[in-house]
C-alpha cells in the first residue's frame, strides 16, 4: 500500500513535470524567443518539408526568411494545387496530398473528388499570364470552428459559398506572393508551414492537428 502510494505520487510528479515543460516550450515559441535558423532575427513561424514533421525537423524562420523560402518552393513546384488563403486562427498552414485527404474520413472521398474537379480549372496565371499551377481560394468564414465543416462538407457548400470571390488560377510565384501578403496581417504565427513539392497534387490550407 505504502509503496503504491509513493508510485502514484511519483507518477503524478512526472506528469506535472512533463506538462510544465510542454507549456514552457510552447510559451517560448509563441513569445518569439526562438531565433530564425537562417538570419538570427526573431522567428515567427516554423517551416518543414512535410506536414506533421517531428519538432526537430521544423525550422524556425522569421517574417522575411519564410516568404523567401515559399517563393523558392512555389516557383519550383510543377504540379497542381488548391491554395486556400491563410487565416491566423489556425496553428498550421500545410500542403496535404490527395492520398491523405482520402484517409482523413469517409466524407473526404467527396472532398478528394471535388479537389480533382477544381484542379481541372487551373489555367493561365491571372496575375502574370505564365502557366498556372495553383487555384487560389480566399478564406472568408474559415477559422478553427468552421474547419471541420469544410473538411466534412467540401469546399463548394462552405468556403466557396461564403461570400468569397470565385477562385483564380495563379502561377507558383504569384501564389507565394499572395500567401506572403496575407501573412503580413495581424496575429500570424504558424507552428508549421510546408509547401507542395515536385508534381504532387492536393490542397494547401490552414489547419490544426
Ligand atoms: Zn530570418
Ligand atoms: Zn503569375
Amino acid at each position: 500500500m505504502f509503496i503504491s502510494n509513493w508510485l502514484l505520487i511519483l507518477l503524478a510528479l512526472a506528469v506535472v513535470a512533463v506538462a510544465l515543460l510542454a507549456v514552457r516550450q510552447l510559451g517560448g515559441w509563441m513569445s518569439g524567443n526562438r531565433s530564425c535558423a537562417r538570419c538570427g532575427a526573431a522567428a515567427r513561424h516554423g517551416y518543414s518539408q512535410k506536414a506533421e514533421s517531428a519538432q526537430k525537423d521544423i525550422e524556425p524562420l522569421c517574417v522575411s526568411c519564410l516568404p523567401a523560402q515559399l517563393e523558392q518552393d512555389y516557383s519550383a513546384y510543377q504540379g497542381r494545387v488548391l491554395v486556400v488563403q491563410p487565416v491566423s486562427d489556425l496553428p498550421c498552414y500545410v500542403f496535404r496530398d490527395r492520398e491523405h485527404l482520402k484517409w482523413v474520413s469517409p466524407e473526404a472521398q467527396d472532398l478528394d473528388h471535388e479537389i480533382q474537379n477544381l484542379l481541372g480549372r487551373v489555367g493561365q496565371c491571372k496575375d502574370c499570364g505564365h502557366p498556372g499551377h495553383c487555384l487560389w481560394i480566399e478564406s472568408r468564414g474559415l477559422d478553427s470552428k468552421t474547419l471541420e465543416v469544410v473538411l466534412k462538407r467540401g469546399l463548394a457548400k462552405t468556403i466557396l459559398a461564403w461570400d468569397n470571390p470565385p477562385p483564380i488560377s495563379l502561377c507558383g510565384e504569384c501564389s507565394a506572393k499572395r500567401i506572403s501578403q496575407s501573412l503580413r496581417g495581424e496575429g500570424f504565427s504558424y507552428l508549421e508551414v510546408c509547401s507542395p513539392h515536385g508534381v504532387e497534387e492536393g490542397i494547401v490550407l490552414p489547419m490544426g492537428y
